[in-house]
Order: structure tokens, then sequence, then C-alpha cells
């Protein structure tokens, strides 16, 4: 077997502070970075970064929160930056997302030109972890993806913060349902 982490869009906008702020980011981004300082079992580690030039309508100045959301993670910003203690030195390759539309997933993202999935399997990836935000969309999206591309997945959930906690249980049912494994992370 060989393992990757997969960090979703810990970002400065997701985190508080931020733009589009999730109660708990920096505190997820914390723990990852506690993570990442001792030794893994990961064979790779890799981001995602939503990382917006004009995404159309996933901007709004009434946003739903749902589909539209407050301008957020625009490309070369701060916002759009990795969250202290993370940077890019820790991450072997960063896909980027979601340039000129919304994009949810990171198999959306792209590091030089190549795609998550791609490049997971060049690397004869077959075992991901999924941690980051939030964990009712942008990791979600990628848990699920994942999945589809016949991965063996976990969301390490004390790694994830979520939108909308009150939903987070219809979430994680559909992601148990699709095959995904819900895990603690064992960062104490
Ligand atoms: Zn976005």
């Amino acid at each position: 077997m060989t393992k990757a982490l997969i960090v979703v869009d810990v970002q400065n906008d997701f985190c508080e502070g931020g733009s589009l702020a999730v109660a708990g980011g920096a505190a997820v981004a914390a723990r990852i970075g506690q993570l990442l300082a001792v030794p893994h079992r990961y064979a790779h580690v890799v981001a995602t970064r939503d990382h917006h030039i004009d995404p159309g309508a996933h901007f709004s100045d009434s946003p739903d929160f749902v589909d539209s959301w407050p301008m957020h993670c625009v490309a070369g910003t701060p916002g759009a930056a990795l969250h202290e203690p993370l940077s890019e030195a820790d991450f072997e390759a960063i896909f980027d997302k979601g340039e000129y539309a919304a994009a949810y997933s990171g198999f959306e993202g792209a590091s030089a030109g190549v795609g998550l999935g791609q490049w997971l399997t060049e690397r004869g990836v077959d075992q991901v972890d999924i941690v980051g935000i939030a964990t009712d969309y942008c990791v979600r999206a990628t848990a699920l993806d994942a999945v589809k591309a016949g991965l063996d997945v976990r969301v390490l959930l004390d790694l994830t913060a979520a939108v909308a906690p009150q939903r987070l249980g219809e979430v994680l049912d559909e992601l148990a349902d699709a095959g995904a494994s819900l895990a603690g992370s064992g960062v104490a």
C-alpha cells in the first residue's frame, strides 16, 4: 500500500479572521502542523488550494452560503495563502482549483498542469487520508472523488472543520455510504 495525505484548503480566508471563516479552522491548521512535525506514515503529502481569479457566480455580494459565497481565496492575496503553521514547503505538490468556476473537489485541481488524480496514480498511491476545510464542502467533495477514483479513503475528522456543524451528521453518513472511512488522526 502507498499512502498519501491530502490537506484540503487550509487557507487564511477559511480560518478565523478570513473572509469566509470556518470556526475551528485555525485549530485544524495547528493540528495538521503537529501531525506533519513528527515522523508519519505518508509516502506523499500534498495540499489543495481554492485559487480564484474570476469564478463567476461562486462569489456574491449577497451569498447564500450554499452555492454562492463572499469573495475568498483570490489568487495572489494573503487570504489564499496556507494558514500558519502550514506553508508551501510542507507539501510535495499543491493543487490549485477554481480559477474561473467553483471547484469544491481537490480532484478538479492541478499542480504544474497535472491533476490530482493523475498525480496520485503516477505514484502508485492507493490509500489517502483527507483532512482540512470545510468538512461539508471541499473535504466532502474531495473524499467522494477519491472513492470514485478507486482509492481507499479515510477522512480524519479531528483534522477537519465544518461550515454547518448542524448538518455534519448527514454529510458523514453520505461519506460512509459512499465507502469512505471516518477516523481519528491520533494527534494528541
Ligand atoms: Zn471558493
